[in-house]
């Protein structure tokens, strides 16, 4: 399914983190290495940052590896804290911008990795788009972000063929989960990196095991198994 990645640390330029890397999100749209459901990421993209305390978005409903606006422009966007995501649409699921994650609340913004069965979650008006991915936003956006872990436990056991990796940031804290897919890290010197997989050979990267919650605050990292892990 989709592709993420999260990023909290100094400010750096959108394109250092998603364009220029050898195997980033650019080349994570047509050829990903580590993918396990679907074949390649052509239905959408979405960048989001934070910008001081704003938060600010850019999405589209066509590919990543083309377009040539925000190849000129994401050299010069810098931020400290960036949530993006290039989307494979679950079968039957729109194709729309406002289907491409981030999906945001005004405080943080939010991607899902995988799938779940809308008839689980409850209709929401704040959702931003009908796709499984934005109604599990709007749940955890009202639940709170402090409650993520058990809500994807919760929507988990309602849905036991969902998965559920999220990647959520709020300008200070970078929150991870996995469950069902796969999620690696990179510890540099100038922040942390949270993405579904390696954008580079860097053998720094780490695996991030099944159903872990990651948070990530002023550098340091947190794992905590969620409940249920086997
Ligand atoms: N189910 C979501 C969608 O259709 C996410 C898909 C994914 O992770 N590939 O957009």
């Amino acid at each position: 399914m989709c592709r993420h990645l999260g990023w909290l640390g100094r400010p750096v330029s959108i394109a250092s983190l998603v364009l220029d890397p050898p195997c980033g999100l650019r080349l994570q749209s047509y050829a990903p290495r580590r993918q396990k459901h679907g074949l390649l990421n052509a239905d959408g993209w979405g960048v989001g940052f934070f910008d001081d305390t704003q938060v600010r978005r850019w999405r589209s409903a066509a590919p990543l590896w083309g377009d040539v606006s925000f190849a000129s422009v994401s050299p010069a966007l810098r931020s400290g804290c960036v949530v993006a995501a290039v989307r494979s649409a679950t079968v039957g699921m729109p194709i729309e911008s406002s289907a491409s994650a981030p999906f945001t609340d005004g405080r943080w913004l939010l991607s899902h990795n995988g799938i779940v069965d809308r008839a689980v979650l409850p209709a929401s008006p704040a959702a931003e788009s009908s796709v499984d991915s934005a109604l599990l936003a709007a749940l955890i956006f009202e639940r709170g972000l402090d409650n993520l872990g058990d809500t994807v436990t919760e929507v988990g056991s309602a849905d036991p063929d969902a998965r559920l990796n999220i990647l959520a940031a709020n300008g200070s804290r970078l929150l991870a989960t996995t469950w069902g897919d796969t999620l690696s890290m990179l510890r540099r010197t100038d922040g942390v990196v949270l993405a579904s997989e390696p954008y580079d050979d860097h053998p720094d990267w780490q695996d991030v095991p099944d159903r872990h919650l990651v948070e990530v605050v002023d550098g340091q990292v947190t794992l905590t198994p969620l409940k249920g892990s086997s």
